[in-house]
């Protein structure tokens, strides 16, 4: 079995605090802590437990720049065997299609099963696993919460409103988006990152992929972002303020207050 799975390189909400740019046009990205996109992470590791049990590869891909190769030597480290860092300066700002175009490109240059993405990223669109399936005309399904391979198709399960499960058989190849809490990903230590170190990552340009320039980028987005702010409290709304610890006792003492605990 032959998985790609897509994995962005986003801000760890865990590790920064998230500020508006001076532009006011999107957060503050100067020395920020980046890791791997949560919900790509969980792809990589089904995609890795997959191959275990039926055997095959898993190639890890992500569009962004030179440092987004951190990503993929962590998802390397993780088990994936392969990685492939698809960066050009005529990628910068580019819509979701813009990203859907730029892993079609990296798709149809292999032979796969099945191509994994998260159910969403950073910017929380949940748009690039659907777009890139349609773009494929291949079979999708999202968030997907349970995978079986049932000789040359798949039962998926999905997450569904309310908590409801779906099952549905998915004939291959095909894009799943995966949904958080399909399995535990596996912790990643310092020795497996040094491991895969010295591994060759190959990097493809939008002429590599014979991408023409006015189909990707700025260029190419149809979806021009043009403002980007917090929105006004509505009311009654209150924000708190302070550590972790003084937020907690905060709201403990406003549920109190409002017959909420006892
Ligand atoms: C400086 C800057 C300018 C931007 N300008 C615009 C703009 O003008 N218009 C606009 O619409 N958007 C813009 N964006 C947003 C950007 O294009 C989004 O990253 C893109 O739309 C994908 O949306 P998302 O992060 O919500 O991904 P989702 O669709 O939520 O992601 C789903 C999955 O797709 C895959 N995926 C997403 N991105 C990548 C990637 N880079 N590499 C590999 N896999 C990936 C991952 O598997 C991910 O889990 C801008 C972003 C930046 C940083």
């Amino acid at each position: 079995m032959e998985i790609l799975v897509c994995v962005k390189r986003v801000p760890d909400n865990e590790e920064n605090e998230i500020e508006l740019n001076s532009d006011g046009n999107d957060i503050e990205r100067d020395d920020l802590v980046y890791s791997v996109n949560e919900w790509d992470n969980y792809a990589v590791e089904e995609a890795i437990q997959m191959v275990d049990e039926h055997g095959g590869t898993v190639t890890v891909v992500t569009v962004g720049d030179e440092e987004s190769e951190e990503v993929l030597r962590r998802e390397m480290a993780m088990g994936a065997e392969k990685g492939i860092l698809v960066s050009d300066d005529a990628f910068e700002n580019s819509d979701g299609k813009g990203i859907a175009t730029i892993l079609k490109s990296v798709v149809e240059k292999g032979n796969y099963d099945i191509i994994m993405t998260g159910a969403q990223a950073d910017a929380g669109a949940a748009e690039v696993g659907g777009m890139l399936a349609a773009m494929l005309d291949l079979p999708y399904a999202s968030l997907v919460n349970k995978i079986d391979v049932a000789g040359d198709k798949l039962n998926v399960g999905r997450e569904v409103e309310g908590g409801d499960q779906e099952m549905n058989e998915i004939e291959l190849p095909c894009v799943l988006s995966i949904q958080t809490g399909i399995n535990e990903p596996r912790y990643v230590g310092i020795r497996g990152i040094r491991k895969v170190a010295s591994v060759e990552i190959p990097s493809f340009s939008a002429s590599d992929l014979g991408l023409a320039s006015d189909s990707v980028g700025e260029a190419g987005a149809q979806v021009k972002k043009v403002d980007y702010f917090l929105p006004d409290l509505g009311d009654g709304a209150e924000m708190l303020e302070g550590s972790t610890e003084e937020i907690i006792d905060k709201l403990i003492e406003m549920l109190k207050a409002k017959g909420g605990l006892q």
